[in-house]
């Protein structure tokens, strides 16, 4: 007998110690049926009567229940639909061995709205988990659910129900007997049997008794299996269990078997067929044969061993139960094997494969049930995580939302703060800005009055400007021709008195004519001045002023020979303007680098640059420089740095070049120290 057999034996028990059987309970319940009219009451009295008829009239659970689920899920009356399903999940896992049905009630229940439900509730979803993970020999998983439902049991602390604490344990110890963990499996099965013995559970005491009894007979540790089982039939006597008696005496019977005691095992086997017998069980009958066979084995009632595997197996039929199939099916073939009985031991042996072979087909299903269930707890588990993500993400926007509203608070307040701050700078500005504007009208006017002023006065200066301009011009030309007549005549004069001794006369007469060669010039260059501003602006030529540039060495050329300077120039440009004053300006600052030099090798040298627009020239000399004080100065009418003895000039030279260069719209200046040189700079637009 292998362990699955004990296994059975030990539900079998279970089931019989869970069900409390109870003919009048389901007499009352359905009399009660039948003056209920309400759906939910019709409900509740269908799950009561299935928990009354399981396990021994599982079918008929199985009927009432499923009625109760089609009428609350229609309702979408989670609890109730919570309580059919786990009844139903329990008939088809413990009982019935349909693993699909109860794979498929799993999933149902597992989908159930967890909002609805508590945290019991998920205890035991995981607790029938793990029969149903266990049921397919999946026990990683099955571990897994009952360590889930242990952990949630106790951490309700003083609420944890004690009976719930203890099946769980239990369910632990069968799940390590499963996989022949016995050490772990006994660990579990005493927490068990103490938590039942506090509660004073005689049905727990009893199976975990059993149970305890099982796992020491399969570890040949017969004595200690005898006492766990006496105590147990000690107790399931006293709660005239059949079933659980039936079950109880199989146990005790094989661990009497196990110590020699033969007798008594064939007593107590005895009793167990008979009770299977009674209460219509195949499955402890045929177990109770099975057991009793072993014990006829290798003694002189041999014969009878052959009996009754071959009954063992009649009952297992009806068990339909293939694990003991095949576990009947073994004993026959070994048992004709060891006879050398060929012709059956092929016969069961033919079987016994035949059985294997169902069994591993039962076994693959069961591999495909768990495939379907893993599939649809990920798709259960996906769901959720997408929940708890949803619920994440909500949960961080309104995070994000209470923060922000807190900024906006804090912000409206700021806001405010500085409305009112704002509001009050404001009304003070405005205060002062009547203030100002009432200041500024008054300086508005005011200077307004001194524009009008001014500009009258610019009006009037342009005016006088214009006059003195004019009077210059007409002056200078209208004096010319008196003056060029005053030379002629004193050269007249000068040539009579050539023959005279006077000559302190001819000295007076030459003075006259040096000052009047000089009033000719003087006139001559006011006139050039006043000159510029008469030329029309409509006069604009293209000027090469590189071809200025040759006109003005040409007319220099006595100078520049007489002193040997050095005329050097960039390639200049062509621009637009008047040509003549364009030499005027060339000419006045060319011959002012030579005239101003004392160098023995005077140089003048004219550059270009345009930048930003203007054309940039500069006339640079080796000269005698001149003193930062008189920069300005020296573009000044009449203003002269040297006396006539030293330079001959006028001092109108650099004026003219300021007007004409302001008439082309740029701006002259210069570069220079005293004794260094100087550089003249001058602007024209492009
Ligand atoms: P003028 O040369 O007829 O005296 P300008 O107006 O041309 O009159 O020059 C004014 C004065 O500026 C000159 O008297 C001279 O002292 C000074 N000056 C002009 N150009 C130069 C120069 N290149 N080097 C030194 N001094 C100069």
């Amino acid at each position: 007998m292998n362990y699955r057999c004990i296994l059975l034996c030990g539900l079998c028990l279970w089931f019989s110690v869970c069900s409390g059987q109870n003919n009048t309970k389901i007499y009352d319940l359905l009399n009660e049926l039948k003056v209920t009219t309400q759906d939910t009451s019709k409900a509740d009295i269908f799950v009561r009567l299935a928990n009354e008829y399981y396990p021994t009239e599982v079918d008929k659970a199985i009927t009432k229940s499923e009625l109760a689920l089609m009428m609350m899920e229609s309702r979408k009356d989670t609890r109730r639909v919570f309580n059919t399903l786990e009844i139903l999940i329990r008939c088809h896992v413990d009982v019935k061995s349909n693993l699909d049905a109860a794979a498929k009630y799993l999933s149902k229940i597992r989908s159930l709205d967890a909002a609805q439900l508590n945290r019991l509730d998920n205890a035991k979803i995981f607790s029938l988990e793990g029969k149903v993970y266990l049921a397919l020999n999946d026990c990683p998983k099955s571990q897994k659910a009952f360590f889930q439902e242990l952990e949630i049991l106790q951490s309700l602390g003083v609420n944890t129900p004690k009976v719930e604490l203890a099946t769980a344990y239990f369910n632990l110890g069968e799940l390590y007997f499963f996989q022949n963990d016995f050490q772990n499996a006994i660990t579990n099965y005493i927490k068990s049997l103490e938590i039942f013995q506090q509660t004073n559970t005689i049905e727990g005491r009893v199976k975990t008794l059993n149970a305890l009894g099982r796992v020491y007979s399969v570890r040949r540790d017969y004595e200690k299996s005898l006492q766990y089982c006496n105590d147990a039939l000690f107790l399931s006597e006293s709660l005239w269990d059949k079933t659980l008696i039936g079950n109880t005496y199989i146990t005790s019977g094989i661990a009497l078997n196990g110590l020699e005691r033969k007798d008594e095992a064939v007593v107590n086997l005895e009793k167990a067929i008979e009770i299977g017998n009674t209460i219509n069980s195949q499955l402890i009958v045929a177990r109770g044969k099975i057991a009793l066979g072993a014990v006829y084995e290798n003694t002189p009632k041999d014969t009878a061993t052959i009996r009754l595997y071959r009954e063992a197996l009649d009952a297992v039929f009806a068990t339909k139960d293939k694990a003991l199939t095949r576990d009947v099916y073994e004993k026959l073939y070994l048992y004709y094997d060891k006879k050398d009985n060929a012709d059956f031991a092929y016969l069961y042996l033919k079987n016994l494969v035949a059985a294997r072979d169902s069994l591993n087909i039962e076994e693959q299903s069961k591999q495909i049930i768990i495939s379907k269930i893993r599939f649809e707890a990920e798709q259960k588990e996906q769901e959720n995580q997408r929940l708890l993500a949803k619920q994440l993400e909500s949960q961080t926007t309104i995070q994000l939302q209470k923060l922000g509203n807190i900024v906006l608070f804090v912000l409206m307040i700021l806001l405010s703060i500085a409305g009112h701050f704002l509001y009050k700078s404001l009304k003070q500005k405005r205060q002062n800005n009547q203030d100002l504007e009432v200041e500024v009208e008054k300086r508005t006017k005011m200077l307004l009055a001194s524009n009008e002023e001014l500009l009258s006065t610019n009006k009037r200066l342009e005016q006088s400007n214009n006059e003195l301009e004019r009077f210059a011009y007409i002056a200078s030309h209208d004096l010319k021709s008196p003056l060029r007549n005053i030379i002629s005549f004193l050269n007249l004069i000068q040539r009579k008195l050539r023959s005279s001794q006077d000559t302190d006369l001819q000295e007076y007469l030459r003075f006259a004519t040096e000052n009047a060669k000089q009033m000719h010039v003087l006139i001559q260059d006011v006139l050039e001045f006043s000159k510029v501003d008469s030329v029309p602006d409509t006069k604009k030529e293209k000027i090469d002023m590189n071809e200025s540039i040759m006109l003005v060495v040409q007319n220099l050329q006595e100078a520049i020979k007489e002193t040997n300077a050095e005329i050097l120039t960039d390639t200049l440009p062509t621009i637009e303007g008047n040509s003549v004053q364009i030499l005027q300006l060339l000419q006045n600052l060319v011959g002012n680098g030579i005239k101003y030099n004392k160098n023995h090798l005077p140089k003048v040298e004219i550059t270009h640059n345009r930048v930003n627009g203007h054309h940039i020239f500069a006339i640079k000399d080796n000269g005698i420089g001149i003193s930062q004080e008189y920069h300005d100065q020296i573009f000044e009418m009449f203003k002269r740095l040297h006396t006539r003895d030293e330079y001959k000039g006028t001092g109108i030279g650099l004026a003219i070049c300021k007007k004409i260069v302001n008439n082309f719209g740029g701006r002259i200046w210069l570069d220079s120290n005293f004794g260094q040189g100087s550089i003249f700079y001058f602007t024209i637009p492009t």
